[in-house]
Order: C-alpha cells, then structure tokens, then sequence
C-alpha cells in the first residue's frame, strides 16, 4: 500500500489515509479548472472509512455536479488548497487532491474523465481510457449511472 499522508500547503490541514486507494483519475471538468487553476485535478479515491482528516482550517464548498447531486469541495481557509472532495454520486468514497499526498511518487492515473472540456493541449496518455464525461460508476462493476 502507498504511503498516503498529505495535507495543504501551509500544513494547516493533514490527513491519513489507511486503505488502499480504489482508483487514480485526471478529471478535466471546468469545476477542476476553476478551482484549482489548473488544467485538471489528480484525483483519488480511497474509501471513507479509510480516511482520517485533522486541521481547523478545513472549510468546505458545495456546487451541483453534472448529475443535479452535491459535490462537496473541502479546502484550506488558510492557504486555499484543495484538499478533498464528497460526490454525492459516489458516497463509500472520498476524492483526494492528490497533488496534496506528501510522496507523490507512486501515482498512476488509470484514466481521464471529461475530457469533452480538457485544454486542448494537453497532452493524454493513450493506453488508459478516456470518458467525455464521468465514467460509468463501478466502472468494471456493471454500473451505469454517472458520476456527480
Ligand atoms: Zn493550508
Ligand atoms: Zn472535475
């Protein structure tokens, strides 16, 4: 198992994660964009149980996600970086910034979502899949509703 602590910037929010990571996505969403003034956020997801979250900082955004059900986007009120986020689609797991883990060593990204919206120069790996939007949940696991 990958060695999954991290937090924010300034170090006002830290986290622990002790379960295996479920999946490493690059979403390219315009929230992603938006919010963290990048072209795509590196997510994780780890189930919820798994994580633990310290930091008075912690400060939380909620918007509807393309399904019309909330994204919860929790961030550091103090340094401003996105932490994690709750999907209301998706609700045994936690979506981590990934850029936030501490030992980023070990990331893989297993596949590229909204890549309807991604800038057009950036530059996708082939060999992964590529949804135009949110991957069919239990992507493997037969499901076909959508992500938030
Ligand atoms: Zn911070
Ligand atoms: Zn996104």
């Amino acid at each position: 198992m990958p060695n999954m602590v991290g937090g924010c910037l300034c170090g006002g929010v830290r986290y622990e994660v002790g379960a295996e990571p479920e999946l490493t996505a690059l979403c390219h969403c315009g929230d992603c964009q938006k919010q963290t003034s990048s072209a795509f956020s590196i997510l994780v997801a780890v189930p919820r149980e798994g994580l633990w979250v310290w930091g008075e900082s912690l400060a939380s955004y909620e918007s509807l996600g393309a399904s019309g059900r909330p994204v919860v986007r929790q961030f550091c009120s103090a340094c401003g970086s996105p932490v994690l986020s709750y999907v209301a689609m998706t609700p045994d797991l936690i979506w981590l910034k990934a850029g936030t883990l501490d030992d980023r060593s070990w990331l893989r990204p297993q596949m590229n979502v909204w890549c309807d919206s991604a800038q057009p120069w950036v530059l996708m790996d082939r060999a992964i899949p590529g949804f135009a939007k949110n991957p069919p949940i239990g992507v493997g696991s037969g499901g076909d509703e959508e992500l938030a």
